[in-house]
């Protein structure tokens, strides 16, 4: 039998088994179990002083992560409504890079007081209305707390600490990543608002993490043809060539019919003149360096070489792309109809080795696109370093777009506090439920609070007592819980990581709760 199971590292955790048909109530209570059950599974690596989650893959392959999206994909989770919980993961990831470990935690917890409600006969129809009114109004509280107007480049840099706090980033500290990560953002940021796809993360092994850059430009892996030693051009004019640099046949015999040697050398005569007329053709356009994303002729390459052309060959889609970006160049696909607008500029080309590997470095100091070069001492931390600076290039940018809201729990205690007054105006048995979602909005704080070594029921008791006068969360001092300001203490996030949380959750909640009858099929 094949078990539906999420895997942990504590062991195999059984939610259902195939070949059953559950119904009704058993079947909200199945799902609900299931869907609580990952939940539960992320909830301790909640905040900057969550733990990390070691996993091993069903090949072997182990991940340490603090991350809640990685853990929660990783996770072998194969049941429906444990998927739907993974799925507001995904979604949260997606749509705006952070807050993966908060909605899930969330859903879980909504989940948990559907549970209860439906002991206590509430129909789900009434828990889906109350929890549809009650996700309106922390919608409205979140915007209540949000900052008003732009946001300047201070507080950007706490909101990208505040994402990177607790997460894996080796030696570096966290204010030099947010000061990269601030300074990338901004370079891509016009009047059309943040072009977030032309901040650019590339890692590289070998090096402390401290040694992490922010590049004018883009980072290739790719390295040129017939070049050992380091390559360096200055003021490149720069060609992305999409189209073979071959001879238009490679095999000299279906091309030509031969029948003695003098024809043999005349047709290979020809086609030398050609790939020479190619190659001239390439130089002729004035470029530098050629990116192509197909093949280059050995003798094509010879022969640029000698011009002093240095010439990649099957250079990746995304990587030709970039440095289109990077260098203002256009496609061009005929060596013979190249114009001098069709060619890019980068104030250099240079190609750097790093023990095995090698990276082209594409940089011009106005470049639209920029790379931040994460350097780290093994795989484990690059990986995570990557992670942690793609979620707070994300965050950053939302932020950017997007307003402010005093994180370390507040923006939920904010939202459970409007959730608990404006309970009252909501009618019938739907009461309790919006009731009980103000209770799960409470348990993000009261778990920031757990997972940093506080007494959680204290905590939430003072911090209750504390909202009332303004923003209140739980810190951290000497690496110990306390509580206090978060705008004090600088301690933000992107208002649409708290939206989009909420209204992730509370869709995931309400289709399980909505569902009364499961087949479990091979
Ligand atoms: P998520 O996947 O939900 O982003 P995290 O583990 O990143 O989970 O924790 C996010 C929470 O931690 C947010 O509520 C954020 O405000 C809070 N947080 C981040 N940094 C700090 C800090 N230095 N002090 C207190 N709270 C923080
Ligand atoms: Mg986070």
């Amino acid at each position: 039998m094949a078990a539906n199971a999420v895997r942990t590292t504590a062991g195999p955790m059984f939610i259902v088994g195939d070949g059953t048909r559950t119904r009704g109530h058993d079947a909200q209570r199945w799902n609900i179990a299931a869907g609580k059950a990952v939940a539960e599974a992320v909830r301790t690596t909640l905040g900057p002083r969550g733990m990390d989650k070691l996993l091993v893959d069903s090949s072997g392959n182990v991940v340490i992560t603090n991350d809640g999206v990685t853990l929660l994909e990783e996770m072998d989770v194969d049941h429906p409504a444990a998927k739907m919980l993974v799925d507001v993961a995904r979604t949260q990831e997606d749509e705006v890079g952070d807050g993966t470990t908060t909605a899930a935690v969330f859903a879980g917890q909504l989940l948990a007081r559907a549970e209860d409600l439906l002991e206590q006969d509430v129909h789900p129809t009434a828990i889906v209305e109350g929890y549809a009114a009650a996700r309106d109004l922390a919608l409205d509280a979140v915007d209540d707390v949000t900052t008003d107007g732009d946001v300047d480049d201070d507080r950007l840099r706490d909101v990208a600490r505040s994402s990177m706090t607790g997460k894996g980033t080796g030696d570096v500290s966290a204010d030099a990543l947010a000061d990269i990560v601030v300074s990338a953002v901004r370079r891509v940021t016009d009047d059309d608002g943040v072009h977030r796809d032309d901040v650019h993360v590339r890692t590289q092994v070998g090096a402390s993490s401290g040694a992490t850059s922010l590049v004018d430009g883009v980072v290739v892996s790719e390295e040129p043809l017939g070049h050992d030693a380091a390559v360096r051009v200055e003021d490149a004019d720069v060609l992305v060539f999409d189209a073979k640099l071959e001879g238009r046949e490679t095999e000299v015999d279906v091309a030509y019919d031969v029948t003695d040697v003098a024809q043999l050398d005349a047709a290979m005569d020809a086609q030398e003149a050609e790939l020479r007329r190619l190659a001239d053709a390439v130089a002729d356009t004035g470029a530098d360096v050629v990116f192509c994303t197909k093949a280059v002729d050995d003798r094509v390459a010879a022969a640029l070489a000698d011009r002093g052309v240095v010439v990649y060959e099957k250079v990746d889609g995304d990587d030709a792309d970039a440095v289109r970006t990077a260098t203002g160049a256009r496609l061009s696909r005929d060596a013979f109809d190249v114009d001098a607008d069709d060619l890019g500029r980068a104030d250099e080309v240079r190609v750097e080795r790093f023990g095995e590997d090698a990276a082209t470095f594409v940089e011009r100091a106005d470049a639209p696109a920029v790379t931040v070069f994460a350097r780290g001492g093994t795989e484990h931390v690059v990986a995570e370093l990557e992670r942690a600076l793609g979620d707070a290039v994300d965050v950053v940018a939302a932020a950017a777009e997007g307003g402010v809201v005093p994180g370390a729990g507040y923006a939920e205690l904010a939202a459970a506090a409007a959730v608990r007054d404006g309970a009252a105006g909501v009618h019938g048995r739907a009461q309790l439920a919006a009731e009980a979602f103000a209770d799960a909005l409470d348990v993000l704080p009261r778990t920031l609070a757990a997972n940093a070594g506080m007494d959680p029921v204290d905590a939430m008791a003072d911090l209750h007592a504390a909202v009332e006068s303004g923003p209140a969360g739980v810190l951290l001092a000497d690496d110990r819980g306390v509580l206090g300001d978060p705008v004090e203490a600088g301690v933000f996030d992107p208002a649409a990581v708290k939206r989009e949380a909420v209204e992730a959750a509370t869709e995931a909640a309400t289709m399980i709760v909505r569902i009364d009858d499961v087949v479990a099929a091979e």
